[in-house]
């Protein structure tokens, strides 16, 4: 009544969160050591749209809980960046992306998530060599995705680190273009062969003039500076037409494909190439 039962109930329910999410934090710790094949790849293909063929499948990680069942991404990958747990986790995902991609058809490329945490880390050229290595994949089959937040506080060594990434001739994506803190001084500072346009821009292409008019200048722009386009969350054939009179290079999305298990690849891939 004088509102401090709302006062003692909230702070309940913050208890609550806070226990839940160490009890994830322990889940997650615990998994990655001792059950690591709990995480699994999935694969989603990229589109050509001039063709409609696939030029490539992005990974992406899920968490199969023994008792939530599968655990998407948003709500465990900021807790392993929180705790530090991105970096092995991240070498996970990489280390199966490459050696599933190793056994696909030699044309596809496969996309890797890399989080910014991941930059602090001494040893990620070195580990991004030794899973080519490891696997087989030749480097140019490999695309590394970054978000802005990798250019956020852009320093000297996060620059060499992207060039010595390019170097080992993998190549480097710009993921979710114009959400984060976009800076047109980014694709200054480093020579990415791909902008990613997210998929907040994409879902109401049809109806928004406005969100129109920035794809249609961020796929100008990519053209002119000799990117690739990929746009993201493409669900409808009008949005791929829009997409497609604005010359955006490849999508992504359900109108092609959900995100897949490894053994479901081939045959995803073998119904997108005949359709
Ligand atoms: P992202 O890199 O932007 O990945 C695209 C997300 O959009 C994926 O969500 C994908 O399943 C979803 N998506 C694709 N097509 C459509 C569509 O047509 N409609 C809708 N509504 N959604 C679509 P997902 O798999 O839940 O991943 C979420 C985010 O988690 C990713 O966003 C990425 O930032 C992060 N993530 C996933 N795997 C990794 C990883 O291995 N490392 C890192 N650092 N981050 C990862
Ligand atoms: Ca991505
Ligand atoms: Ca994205």
């Amino acid at each position: 009544q004088d509102g401090r039962g709302r006062a003692r109930f909230f702070k309940r329910e913050m208890d609550q969160q806070a226990q839940e999410r160490r009890q994830l934090e322990l889940e997650l710790r615990r998994a990655l050591h001792a059950t690591p094949e709990v995480f699994e790849v999935h694969y989603q293909p990229v589109i050509a749209v001039e063709t409609r063929a696939p030029t490539g499948l992005e990974a992406l990680l899920r968490w199969r809980h023994p008792e939530r069942g599968f655990i998407p991404p948003a709500q465990f990958i900021p807790l392993a960046e929180e705790i530090g747990l991105i970096v092995a986790l991240g070498e996970l995902a990489l280390r199966r992306a490459c050696a599933d991609a190793a056994g696909w058809a030699p044309g596809l490329r496969v996309a890797v998530n890399l989080s910014p945490i991941q930059f602090r880390d001494p040893r990620l050229v070195e580990m991004v060599a030794e899973a080519l290595a490891d696997s087989g994949l030749p480097a140019g089959r490999l695309e590394l995705e970054i978000t802005e937040g990798v250019l956020l506080h852009q320093t000297e060594a996060t620059i060499a680190t992207l060039h010595r990434l390019k170097d080992l001739g993998a190549r480097i994506a710009m993921d979710d273009f114009g959400t984060g803190y976009s800076s047109l001084s980014y694709l200054r500072s480093f020579p990415f062969d791909k902008i990613k346009i997210d998929r907040a821009f994409v879902r109401d292409l049809g109806t928004s003039p406005d969100d129109a008019a920035i794809v249609s200048a961020v796929t100008g722009l990519c053209e002119r500076l000799g990117m690739a386009s990929t746009a993201e969350g493409v669900e409808t054939e009008e949005q791929f037409r829009r997409l497609e009179a604005e010359r955006c290079t490849e999508v992504q999305g359900y109108l092609f494909s959900r995100p897949v298990p490894s053994s479901e690849v081939p045959r995803v891939l073998s119904t997108l190439s005949s359709a």
